[in-house]
């Protein structure tokens, strides 16, 4: 089936009692069960759940993959990856993920015996440098948050099967509809639902996707046992969310383009970000393992004062942390999103001051432009 077919009906039949077409909202903590130790497969809410089943099994069908596994948020989704790895063992991270992510990972695992190498993955050779002999996973983010910067999925997923290493992607940038890691060879994709899969800004979630028995074995005992798991309603407002990602897609790609191409022209932009302008660095392989770019653009001002003036002035952008919603954010990554990153951490990777993120909706993009335009005068 096509990926519109599959958004729209994959893990989804009509209600079997009454014939409802659209998913039930499964408001229940437990089952009753018929006799002792006979059941219908439904014995307690965080263990079963029917709605977050067909969640579950559509977004994994969108992302390639046999098993999804969902959470309450994108950041619990990656507590349970980092649940494969013991006191020891060691983890190889892209240096410019998303700074709940380096939290996570450094701030709170690290004391729990866990150690990560922090390294720019855009050179795929400085992972196969880091590799020692407790290293058990690769964990990547491509496109990243907020320097847009790319990873040859295809080259790292090589790497981490020649030397047994899980390869994880976070996928929530390009959504399953302009990337599938896992049909470019990686063992996990992980989303933040909250972002574009659910993409109205109502919800907090996150998934994982995975074809490997095992690991999906690990993730479904984690998530029972751990118990971060997202409610029903929220599964039901992100199951119809999907039926609408490629519409979405598709219009936030187009948005962001011609905002991208006006901001690059503009006498107050020093550098504009986008993986669909041919002056990305890196736009042969954006094409090579993308279908499309996106909706995010970062755009670095020519200094911190006209970024501020953007940030304060805009009408239609709304300043607020998140993205991929179909009204348009704007924030300040370096005291916004990347706050809990050290100053000199992230202005080695380019994150100054100046840099401004746009998560680029779907609005008439005309007023769009009009909105910044006004912003910067
Ligand atoms: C938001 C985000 C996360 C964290 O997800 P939450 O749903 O906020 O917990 C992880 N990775 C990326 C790329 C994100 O944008």
């Amino acid at each position: 089936m096509g990926f519109s077919t599959d958004a729209i009906h994959a893990g989804q039949t009509p209600d079997q009692v009454t014939g409802a077409v659209s998913t039930p909202i499964y408001m229940t903590s437990t089952y009753a069960q018929d006799e002792l130790g006979v059941h219908k497969g439904y014995e307690y809410g965080r263990t079963h759940n029917l709605t977050r089943q067909s969640l579950e099994k559509n977004i994994a069908t969108l992302e390639k993959g046999k098993y999804g596994i969902a959470f309450a948020s994108g950041l619990s989704a990656e507590n349970a990856i980092l649940g494969l790895m013991r006191a020891g063992d060691h983890a190889i991270v892209s240096n410019n993920v998303y700074g709940g992510t380096y939290r996570l990972f450094e701030l709170i695992m690290k004391d729990y015996g866990l150690t990560f190498s922090w390294v720019d993955t855009t050179i795929v050779s400085n992972i196969e440098n880091a590799i020692s002999s407790n290293t058990k996973m690769v964990y990547i983010e491509s496109p990243t948050n907020p320097m847009l910067n790319l990873t040859d999925i295809e080259a790292v997923s090589k790497i981490c099967r020649k030397n047994n290493l899980i390869c994880v992607v976070d996928n929530t940038f390009m959504t399953p509809f302009f990337q599938n890691p896992l049909a470019l060879g990686a063992d996990v994709a992980i989303h933040s639902t909250t972002k574009y899969l659910n993409g109205h800004c109502d919800i907090v979630g996150g998934i994982l996707v995975t074809n490997d028995d095992k690991l999906h074995e690990r993730f479904r005992y984690l998530q029972n046992a751990v118990g971060a798991i997202p409610s029903p309603f929220d599964c039901w407002l992100t199951l119809r969310s999907t039926k609408t990602l490629a519409v979405r897609m598709k219009q936030h790609q187009e948005n962001a383009l011609k905002i991208a191409q006006y901001l690059e022209k503009h006498p107050h932009v020093k550098k504009v970000i986008y993986p669909g302008l041919r002056s990305h660095p890196q736009y042969e392989l954006a094409e090579k393992q993308m279908s499309g770019f996106g909706g995010m653009v970062s755009v670095e001002f020519k200094d911190f004062s006209t970024a501020k003036k953007v940030l304060n002035n805009v009408k239609v952008f709304t300043l607020a942390e998140s993205l991929g919603g179909v009204e348009s954010l704007v924030c300040h990554p370096a005291s916004m999103t990347h706050a809990s990153v050290p100053k000199e951490e992230r202005e080695k990777y380019g994150l100054t001051d100046s840099i401004v993120r746009f998560s680029v909706g779907i609005e008439d993009v005309e007023d769009l432009i009009a909105d910044i335009e006004q912003a910067l005068y």
